[in-house]
C-alpha cells in the first residue's frame, strides 16, 4: 500500500486552473497559458506522503533550485519565467511558488550518478552493471564510479516506484537524436553540479533531471539539484562499503523503520505522523543541504 496519507484539496485561486496534486507539488495554468509549481512542504517515505509536513521544506527547495538554474543556463536553458506570487493567492505561497514555460515533456527520468547506491547498487550486485552499462568489479555502496553515468527510469504514478531502463529503451521512445541529447545534456549538467558541490564540501551522488521542449529546443524542467531529485553526501564522512549519511529524508526513513514508530513499512497500514523532534531534525538537514551549497544563510 501506498499514496497519500491525507490528500490535500487544491487551493483555489481565481484566474488559476489546478492541473494536478503530486506527491510534493501543485501544478496550476495561468490565464496566460504558464505553469504555476507551487512546492509545499509535504514529504513522502517509503511510497507514502506522509501527514506530517516539514516546516520551509518547499521554500527551501525552491530556492535551492533557482540557485542551480542560474548556474546552468550556459549548458541548458531552464524554465523559469517568474517568482511572483500570483495576485489572489494565500501569502504562503511566497518563495515556494515558480512561474514556469509550459514545456512538451519528455516522458524519462534522467538520472546521472557518479557514485554507486540504491537502486544501481542493487542491480549492480547481480549482474555487474546498471541500467545495462557494465561496471568493474570491487564496487561497493558508495564507491564513486569510473566516470558518471546516464541510468534513465520511467516515471511512475503516485505509489509506484519509477522503473530504470537501459538507454536503447529510451532511444526506441524518444527517438536516437533526443536520446542523445538527453544523455549528453544530463552529463554536462551533473559534471557541472557536482564540481560546485564538491567545493563546498558536498558529494552530490547522483541526482534526476526532467526535460521538455520548448520551439523545438531542450529545456531543463521542473526542480534540479534538491535533497529530493538527489543525494547529497557530506564529503567529511563519506566511506564506501556502507549507507552514507545524507542530507534528506533519512532522518524520517530511519524513524519509521525504527520499533519507535510501530509501523510495519511492508503492511498495508498508513505510516503515523511523525514527532515534532524527527520533523525539526529533518528540517534543520534541508537548511543545513541549503546553507552549504549556496553559502548564505536561510532568513
Ligand atoms: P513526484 O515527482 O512526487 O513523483 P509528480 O511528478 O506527479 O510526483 P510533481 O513533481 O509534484 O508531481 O509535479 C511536477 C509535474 O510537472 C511533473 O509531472 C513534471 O513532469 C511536470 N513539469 C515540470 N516542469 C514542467 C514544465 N515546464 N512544463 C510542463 N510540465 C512540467
Ligand atoms: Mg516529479
Amino acid at each position: 500500500m501506498s499514496g497519500f496519507v491525507e490528500k490535500p484539496e487544491p487551493v483555489e485561486v481565481p484566474g488559476l486552473v489546478h492541473l494536478h496534486t503530486g506527491k510534493v507539488r501543485d501544478l496550476y495554468r495561468d490565464a496566460e497559458g504558464r505553469l504555476v509549481m507551487v512546492a509545499s512542504d509535504r514529504t513522502s517515505a517509503y511510497d507514502w506522503v506522509l501527514a506530517t509536513e516539514i516546516p520551509d521544506k518547499g521554500r527551501i527547495l525552491t530556492q535551492l533550485s533557482l540557485w542551480w538554474f542560474e548556474r546552468l543556463t550556459d549548458l541548458v536553458p531552464h524554465h523559469v519565467l517568474s517568482t511572483e506570487v500570483p495576485a489572489g493567492a494565500p501569502a504562503d505561497w511566497e518563495g515556494r511558488t515558480l512561474i514556469c514555460r509550459p514545456l512538451e515533456m519528455v516522458p524519462v527520468e534522467c538520472v546521472a550518478r557518479g557514485y554507486l547506491t540504491g537502486s544501481g547498487l542493487a542491480e549492480y550486485e547481480e549482474n555487474r552493471t546498471v541500467c545495462g552499462l557494465a561496471l568493474p568489479e570491487g564496487l561497493t555502496d558508495g564507491s564513486e564510479l569510473p566516470s558518471p553515468i546516464f541510468t534513465p527510469a520511467t516515471k511512475a504514478e503516485v505509489g509506484e516506484h519509477d522503473e530504470n531502463v537501459s538507454y536503447e529503451e529510451v532511444a526506441r521512445r524518444v527517438g536516437a537524436e533526443t536520446a542523445a541529447l538527453l544523455r549528453q545534456t544530463t552529463l554536462s549538467v551533473y559534471g557541472r553540479a557536482r564540481d560546485i558541490a564538491r567545493d563546498r564540501g558536498i558529494i552530490l551522488a547522483d541526482t534526476k533531471f526532467e526535460f521538455g521542449f520548448a520551439d523545438g529546443g531542450l529545456v531543463l524542467a521542473d526542480e534540479v539539484l534538491t535533497p529530493d531529485s538527489s543525494r547529497f553526501w557530506p564529503a567529511e564522512d563519506w566511506e564506501p562499503g556502507r549507507t552514507q549519511p545524507s542530507f534528506d529524508k533519512q532522518i524520517i526513513r530511519n524513524w519509521l523503520a525504527s520499533p519507535a514508530s510501530g509501523w510495519d513499512r511492508h503492511g498495508d497500514t498508513p505510516p503515523p505522523p511523525l514527532p515534532a523532534e524527527v520533523a525539526e531534525r529533518t528540517r534543520a538537514k534541508y537548511l543545513e543541504a541549503y546553507q552549504r551549497l549556496t553559502g548564505t544563510k536561510w532568513e
